[in-house]
């Protein structure tokens, strides 16, 4: 692959660190972003050659705008985009307060809209076409009790990506999106450790992902590989879901 400049959200952990770490090992620039700006900065100081670490609350349309001013002024504008930034605590729908409600929502698909809208346009404008990625989740395809408002946020990203897809088709920028099912990183560990092992059994391949595993398929739609794939939705989840 000629090397390319990839903005990872998320990057100081989990998934997102996995996959900023597997775009630098193939010589890619990646712009590690994250809201904890001292674990981003750990995540670059990995492979300090190819990662700069980049402090963002991605849910602040602010913050991201000021985040696309630094990273244009340091490199110009990614060719790769891809939002693994989420959060979520498992809880009764009835227990959710309106604060939590908003919050899981100003995360999970704002974040991706701001991200989308502050950095498509330069994107657009430069003709080189680029890949949009984003991580949902299966909780967004099929639901998951416990993650309502979480999977209808991720449901959200999912028909944001299929609709970016289209739009963004005339600059051939490609959008498509990787949905994790239970993945062994903090924030899967912060759940309930019942539920945790409940879901480990429910899984036919009796596993937890690796952060490495998901960051397979990221790497894929950025790749040649994937030239002619938008608007797609790709689960990763050892066969939890198998929905259609
Ligand atoms: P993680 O908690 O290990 O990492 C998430 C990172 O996002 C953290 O470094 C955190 O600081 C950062 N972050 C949170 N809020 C942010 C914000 N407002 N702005 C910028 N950064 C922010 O989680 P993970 O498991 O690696 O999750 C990565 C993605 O995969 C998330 O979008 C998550 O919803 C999704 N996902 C994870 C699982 C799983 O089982 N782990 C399952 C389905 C989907």
């Amino acid at each position: 692959m000629t090397q390319r400049t990839v903005l990872v959200t998320g990057a100081a952990s989990g998934i997102g660190r996995a996959t900023a770490l597997a775009f630098a090992a193939q010589g890619h620039m990646v712009l590690a972003v994250d809201l904890n700006g001292d674990a981003a900065e750990e995540t670059a100081a990995t492979d300090p050659e190819h990662i700069t670490a980049f402090t963002c609350d991605v849910s602040d349309r602010a913050q991201v705008e000021a985040l696309r001013d630094a990273v244009t002024e340091k490199v110009g504008s990614p060719d790769v985009l891809v939002n693994a930034a989420g959060w979520d605590r498992t809880d009764k729908f009835l227990n959710a307060s309106p604060e939590f409600a908003e919050k899981v929502v100003a995360i999970n698909y704002m974040g991706p809209v701001h991200l989308a809208s502050v950095f498509l346009p330069a994107m657009t404008e430069s003709g080189n076409g680029g890949r949009l990625i984003y991580l949902a989740s299966d909780a967004g395809r099929v639901g998951s009790s416990g993650e309502t408002i979480y999977a209808g946020a991720k449901g959200g990203v999912i028909a944001l990506t299929k609709s970016l897809a289209r739009e963004m088709a005339r600059y051939g920028i490609t959008c498509n999106c990787v949905c994790p099912g239970p993945t062994d990183t903090p924030l899967f560990r912060a759940q309930d450790e019942k539920l945790q092992e409940a879901l480990i059994r429910a899984i036919p391949l009796r596993r937890l992902a690796t952060p490495e595993e998901v960051a397979a398929p990221v790497l894929f739609f950025a790749s040649e590989d994937a030239s002619f794939i938008t608007g797609q939705v790709i689960s990763v989840s050892g066969g939890l879901t198998m929905a259609g």
